[in-house]
């Protein structure tokens, strides 16, 4: 603090009002990097749901496939089973044990017939999911697609975002450097104590912008004089006329 520049009320005011637009920008701009990102998360968890879907019905169409495997396991078990009963049948001693071959035999075909109409139905459900594959396919690229456009179209926004952050952080900066120190940290004070960020508000319709608590005539003409600084009594936010506020723009 080598140079000390005394500064008018009112270049006071305009220089506070100009970092609180600054900065009011800035919160919106990180209220609104907050609901992009959530979603940009929501897109990313719904391709990740469409592609477990896949991956669900491809599982489902495995697992049917096992088991007509298994099916055509059991035919060949049965099959041999029936073959080595019919040579032991050539070798029985009694008509008892030529009866209990005989019903090994029965019951190994069984078994065939058995298989085979499992297999058939798995073969038809197979079909059916096939199908029902193939859509959920169709559906999922479509989905995809346009879910990755929106993904891209907000990865636009956030690099803009983040060129106008930039540009509005080294504004606040150089406003900052405008305002007195004591002024600054009383004007950060009352930024933090309210959680849209308003320290300087502008009067509206004779009334506090920011609390809306009624402004008398004669406090509102002494804070279009700019002879001092005021502040609402109500909600301690520091005020300034509809003047000025208009004069003061950020960009
Ligand atoms: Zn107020």
């Amino acid at each position: 603090m080598a140079h000390v520049k005394e500064f008018s009320v009112e270049e006071k005011l305009t220089s506070l009002l100009s970092l609180q637009k600054i900065e009011s920008k800035l919160d919106e701009i990180k209220i609104l990097k907050g609901e992009i990102s959530m979603e940009v998360a929501d897109l990313e968890d719904e391709i990740t749901g469409l592609h477990s879907r896949q991956t669900r019905i491809e599982e489902e169409i495995n697992g049917v496939n096992e088991f007509i495997e298994q099916g055509k396991n059991a035919i060949k078990e049965a099959e041999s089973l029936v073959k080595k009963y019919e040579k032991q049948s050539n070798n029985v001693k009694n008509n008892r044990e030529f009866e209990a071959i005989n019903k090994e035999i029965e019951m190994q075909q069984l078994e065939v017939k058995l298989a085979e109409k499992h297999i058939k139905d798995a073969t038809d459900e197979i079909a059916e999911k096939a199908v029902i594959l193939e859509k959920a396919k169709k559906n999922i690229a479509a989905k995809e697609g346009l879910l990755l456009t929106k993904k891209g179209e907000l990865e636009k926004i956030i690099a803009a975002n983040e060129k106008e952050e930039k540009h509005f952080i080294k504004l606040a900066g150089e406003a900052k450097e405008q305002v007195d120190a004591r002024l600054l940290a009383s004007y950060d004070k009352i930024r933090r104590s309210y959680r849209n960020g308003l320290a300087v508000v502008p009067v509206e319709r004779d009334a506090c912008g920011g609390c809306f608590n009624a402004i008398p005539p004669q406090k509102q003409s002494e804070i279009r004089q700019h002879k001092k600084i005021m502040i609402c009594e109500n909600c301690g936010r520091i005020l300034v006329d509809e003047e000025l506020n208009s004069r003061v723009e950020v960009k």
